[in-house]
């Protein structure tokens, strides 16, 4: 880890300015050597930015003008002594400046290795650390947030505080069972419940998140289904603000599925358009249909269109025979037409869907649809929006193996077992939650986090 590492840390392609970063005790040393100051400045000054050249001296050749950062550590993003310069956003520039840098000694960062020095030396935890990336990659505003939330500090916070509680619990059985003669406050078995069971609910929040940070994250897959006419198009096109699938009025043109993607709410959200489930000889509507089945199976949300103008047809009730309807909105389109619907009727039929009447020729409707995507993301609970998210997989997979840990903990305080076994399990929960922010953590998850990075960061 001594060594000095360096990378282009800009997107490949032209831009106005490159930069190459370069970090570790040799990073001064060697923008001494391949820089000179121009115009006012006659030195480099930590924390200032200079104007000068980069220049192969070997070869007495110009590279580029630049602007030439030095950042003295500890107070830097690695930690370490840290050297930005900005080239012109061309990749030749880019690529003959790291050239020049890696023959006077440095060597290719790997990907996120920036961000793993930053973590090994201890400015920031793992959590912090993913947090990064997740901030780079953020498609929408929303799990922009829940990143920068999380480098901020807000998870790790919350871990460590459901970590002290697990040490306390953790401390108080080891005393009982090295020192049971001591004069020390004994350990009860009802307390020993009542506080894991304390612990336990705080874990349990937090995975409560979990599906809303999965989807802020990943984004979720709308199937727009119903028959031929009924508003398939005109409820995408409402809901992509502009005309991107075709509307027509002849029956089944919408042959194969059409899928968009576009961000509700901050939410980003796969729509896809089916032809509908229908018997036919069709071939080609055929394929249509099977995807339509497709779009059911994967969809996180189907949107079922009703003609409210008509009474059901066979087409409609063999697609609400599909229908899994804890994940499904009803729509009762055309009201404008009139509605001849029983309305009872229908939530008889679809007791646990949400139905919503609307008018998708002028967009009566669409912002309640929203709303409807929008709770079924945060399961309801809109107040989640601001609390602490869990968005990353490996948190989840570790707060539910702390929980499992807990669980077994639990079953042994309530069967009256030794103490002994249950510290054993006590510790494996305090363990895998500190694994979340990197205090128990092994090379190979380490790497393995470290691995998804980007060049550069
Ligand atoms: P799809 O075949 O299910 O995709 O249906 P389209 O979205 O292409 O709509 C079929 C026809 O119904 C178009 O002419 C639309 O303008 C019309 N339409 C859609 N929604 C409404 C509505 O709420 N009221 C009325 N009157 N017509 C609508």
């Amino acid at each position: 880890m001594n060594d000095t590492i360096a990378a282009i840390a800009t997107a490949y392609g032209e831009g106005g300015i490159g930069i190459i970063r370069i970090s570790g005790e040799e990073a001064l040393p060697i923008l001494q050597d391949i820089f000179e100051c121009a115009g006012e400045a006659d030195d480099i000054v930590s924390r200032r930015l200079t104007y000068g050249r980069v220049i192969d001296k070997e070869q007495n050749q110009l590279i580029d003008e630049v602007m030439a950062v030095y950042m003295k550590a500890p107070k830097t993003y690695t930690a370490e002594d840290v050297v930005e310069i900005d080239c012109h956003g061309s990749i030749v520039s880019l690529r003959k400046i790291l050239e020049l840098v890696l023959r006077k000694g440095a060597r290719l960062a790997e990907p996120g290795e920036f961000t793993k020095r930053a973590f090994l030396n201890g400015r920031i935890d793992l959590s912090q650390a993913e947090a990064v990336m997740d901030i780079v990659k953020a498609k929408t505003d929303k799990s922009f947030d829940v990143a920068v939330s999380q480098l901020e500090g807000s998870l790790s916070l919350k871990i460590r505080e459901i970590r002290k509680d697990l040490l306390d619990l953790l401390v108080d059985i080891t005393v009982n069972i090295d020192y049971p003669d001591e004069d020390i406050e004994e350990v009860t078995y009802e307390r020993l419940e009542d506080d894991m069971v304390m612990i336990r609910s705080q874990i349990e929040k937090l995975l409560q998140t979990a599906t809303s940070g999965r989807m802020l994250r990943e984004g979720i897959r709308v199937a727009i289904v119903g028959k031929p006419n009924v508003g398939k198009s005109s409820l995408m096109n409402g809901l992509l603000h502009e005309a991107r699938a075709i509307v027509t009025e002849i029956p089944g043109t919408t042959r194969d599925t059409i899928e968009e993607a576009v961000s509700i709410r901050d939410i980003p959200v796969y729509l896809v358009d089916t032809a509908g489930i229908r018997e036919t000889e069709d071939k080609v509507e055929k394929i249509g249909i099977e995807k339509t089945k497709e779009a059911f199976n994967s969809a996180d949300l189907v949107i079922l269109i009703l003609d409210s103008s008509e009474d059901l047809t066979d087409e409609d009730r063999q697609i609400m025979e599909y229908l899994d309807e804890r994940h499904a909105l009803v729509l009762l389109n055309k009201q404008d037409l009139g509605s001849v619907q029983d309305m009872q009727k229908l939530h008889a039929a679809l007791p646990k869907a949400h139905i919503i009447e609307t008018s998708l020729l002028t967009g009566e409707g669409l912002e309640a649809v929203e709303d409807a995507i929008e709770q079924m993301v945060y399961q309801g609970d809109i107040a989640q929006q601001n609390s602490v998210i869990i968005s990353n997989v490996r948190h989840v997979d570790l707060l539910r193996r702390g929980q499992q840990s807990l669980d077994d903990a639990l079953a042994m305080v309530r069967r009256r077992e030794a103490l002994d076994f249950i510290e054993v399990d006590v510790n494996s929960a305090y363990e895998s939650l500190g694994e979340i922010i990197g205090e128990t953590v092994n090379d190979d998850i380490l790497n393995e986090v470290f691995s998804r990075f980007c060049l550069g960061k």
